[in-house]
C-alpha cells in the first residue's frame, strides 16, 4: 500500500477503548476507477491535511478508500434507535470510520466515509451510496455550516464506475463525512438494550471526556451531561426553525450527542410558511413535519434520559424526578433560542414581554397568506415590501407599525438595525429547485458549474452579495416537492 502520510493524516483512537460491543472492525470496499468530483478545502486546511496531496492519486485513492491512511483501524459504529417511534438495531450500514483526527489547534474529529461497502450491521443493504445523495449531503451540510448552524461536515466526494442498483442502475459515490463525533442518542439506547448498566457509564464517561470535560469527575456529572445535550438540542433546533430547515427523519440514530446536525437524507428548507410542511416521501403522517421538529427534539431526549437513569441516582425515584426536571427544560430552552433569534431577525436588540405577541403576529400572518418563509425576512431587511401577498394584508399594515413603534423604542440608528437584519436574515438558502438543478447538471451531465457556483454563494449567506441576488427568483407555482431517504 502507498505510504501516504504526506497528506498530514494524524489518527488517535480513543473510540475503540469502549467495550468491544460498541463497534466492529469493518474492511473498505475498494472503488473501480475513482475520480474526485468535490474537495473542500478550507475544511482540509482545518484539518491540518494537505489538499493539493489529497487531490493528487493517493490521496483520492485513500477518499475512495483504496487505501488505508497509516495508523488507520477501520471501523463500523454499532447503535439502535427509534425509526418513526419504533425501536430497532441499526449500526453504520454503509458507514466506517476511518478515525480520529487530531488538528492543528487540538480538536478531535471523526473521519468517516459514507458508501464505503457493507459492514457488521448492513443487514439487506449493500453499504453503498449513490451519488446523488452523496452530493446533496456535500451541499446542505456546507450550506447548515455558513448557515453557522452546527453541523456535521463534508471533506471530499468520491465518484466511481461501480454500478449502484437503486430503481436505476446510478454510480457510486463515496463522501467523507467529519463530524465532532457520531455518538448518538441511538447510541445510549443500543448500550442499555442489549448492554448493562456499565456500558451505558462507559460510554457515559467517554462522550463526557470527549464533548464536555468540565463536568468530568463532578458529583452531578451524568445531571449536567443531560442537561448539556438537552440544550445543545433545543438551540439546535430553534436554528433550523429559524432558517425554514426541515430535517426529514429525527430518529433517535439521527440525534447528536455533540448537537451537529446529522444525516441529511431527505432535508429540505421550507419555501411558503406552513407548518406541517413535509418534503420526505416516506413520512406520512407528518410526523417530522416542519412544525412538529421542537416536540419530536423534545421526545427524543426524553428516550436520552431514560437511558441515564441509572447513573443519575441508586434510587430509580430519585432518579426519575432528576430527569423530568431536565427534560421539562427543552421546551424554556427551545422558547428562548427562538425567541432571541426572531428578535435579531426583526431587527431588534433588547427585550419585552410584548415581543412574543408581535411575532406570534407575524408568524400567524404569514401562515394564513402563505408567505415565503425567508423571502419575508429579507423584504423586511431591505424595506421592500413586494412580492407577496402578505405585504398587501390589513393584518401585515397593522403589525408592520407595531414593529416600526417597536423599533424606535430601541434607539439604535438604521443602519445598526439592518446590520443586525442582515446578519440574521439569510440572503439565499438551498432551495429545492436550486439543489435539483445542480444536482442534475452534476449526476445526469456530469457538469459541476452550477453547483459549484451555488455553494461558492452558500459559503456566507449573510453577505447579502450580488451573486446571491441571482438566485433569488422562486419558480412559481411551486412544484410540490418530495425528498427520498436516497441511499
Ligand atoms: P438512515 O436513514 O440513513 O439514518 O439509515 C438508517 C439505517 O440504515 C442505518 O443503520 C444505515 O446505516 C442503514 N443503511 C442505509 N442505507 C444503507 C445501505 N445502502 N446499505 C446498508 N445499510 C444502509
Ligand atoms: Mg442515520
Amino acid at each position: 500500500m502507498p505510504n501516504n502520510n504526506n497528506i498530514g493524516w494524524n489518527f488517535d483512537e480513543t473510540y475503540t477503548n469502549l467495550p468491544s460491543m460498541f463497534y466492529s472492525t469493518a474492511k473498505l470496499d475498494p472503488a473501480t476507477n475513482p475520480t474526485i468530483v468535490f474537495f473542500n478545502d478550507s475544511l482540509a486546511k482545518e484539518l491540518g491535511l494537505d489538499a493539493n496531496v489529497l487531490q493528487a492519486d493517493d490521496g483520492v485513492n485513500t477518499l475512495a478508500g483504496n487505501s488505508l491512511p497509516n495508523n488507520s483501524m477501520p471501523i463500523a459504529q454499532a447503535y439502535a434507535g427509534h425509526q418513526f417511534g419504533n425501536f430497532t438495531m441499526l449500526g453504520d450500514g454503509r458507514a466506517i470510520m476511518l478515525g480520529e483526527q487530531l488538528t492543528p489547534d487540538e480538536k478531535r474529529y471523526d473521519i468517516q466515509f459514507k458508501g464505503s461497502g457493507r459492514t457488521a450491521y448492513s443487514r439487506g443493504g449493500d453499504g453503498f451510496a449513490a451519488i446523488g445523495p452523496m452530493l446533496r449531503e456535500y451541499i446542505m451540510s456546507e450550506a447548515m455550516h455558513g448557515l453557522n448552524i452546527p453541523t456535521t461536515r463534508s471533506l471530499a466526494v468520491i465518484k466511481s464506475d461501480d454500478p449502484v442498483y437503486r430503481d436505476d442502475v446510478l454510480s457510486r459515490g463515496i463522501l467523507t463525512r467529519v463530524a465532532k463525533s457520531h455518538l448518538r442518542v441511538g447510541t445510549f439506547q443500543y448500550a442499555l438494550a442489549y448492554g448493562d448498566v456499565a456500558d451505558v457509564q462507559a460510554l457515559a464517561d467517554y462522550a463526557i471526556n470527549r464533548h464536555y470535560p468540565d463536568f468530568k469527575n463532578t458529583s452531578t456529572q451524568y445531571a449536567d451531561f443531560l442537561r448539556k445535550v438537552v440544550k445543545q438540542q433545543a438551540y439546535l433546533v430553534a436554528k433550523w426553525q429559524l432558517v425554514g430547515f426541515i430535517h426529514g427523519v429525527m430518529n433517535t440514530d439521527n440525534m447528536t450527542i455533540s448537537g451537529e446536525t446529522i444525516d441529511y437524507g431527505p432535508c429540505a428548507f421550507m419555501n411558503s410558511f406552513a407548518p406541517n410542511t413535509v418534503f420526505s416521501s416516506i413520512d406520512h403522517q407528518g410526523r417530522y413535519a416542519y412544525g412538529n421538529q421542537p416536540a419530536i427534539a423534545n421526545w427524543n431526549v426524553a428516550r436520552f434520559a431514560e437511558t441515564l437513569l441509572p447513573l443519575l441516582d441508586s434510587d430509580q425515584d430519585k432518579a426519575v424526578e432528576i430527569a423530568k426536571e431536565i427534560i421539562s427544560s427543552f421546551q424554556m430552552y427551545f422558547s428562548n433560542a427562538w425567541l432571541a433569534g426572531m428578535r435579531s431577525k426583526l431587527g431588534l436588540f433588547t427585550t419585552k414581554e410584548t415581543d412574543n405577541d408581535l411575532i406570534s403576529e407575524l408568524v400567524r400572518a404569514m401562515e394564513k397568506y402563505q408567505a415565503d418563509y425567508n423571502d419575508t425576512f429579507l423584504a423586511l431587511t431591505r424595506d421592500t415590501l413586494e412580492g407577496e401577498v402578505l405585504f398587501q394584508s390589513e393584518e401585515f399594515n397593522t403589525w408592520y407599525q407595531r414593529w416600526q413603534t417597536r423599533l424606535q423604542e430601541e434607539n439604535k440608528s438604521s443602519d445598526e438595525v439592518v446590520r443586525l437584519m442582515r446578519s440574521s436574515n439569510p440572503a439565499l438558502i438551498p432551495r429545492n429547485h436550486l439543489v435539483e438543478r445542480a444536482l442534475t447538471d452534476a449526476v445526469e451531465h456530469d457538469n459541476y458549474d452550477f453547483m459549484n457556483y451555488l455553494l461558492s454563494a452558500l459559503k456566507n449567506p449573510f453577505a447579502h452579495s450580488q451573486a446571491q441576488a441571482e438566485f433569488e427568483k422562486i419558480p412559481v407555482p411551486q412544484t410540490p416537492y418530495q425528498t427520498y431517504c436516497g441511499t
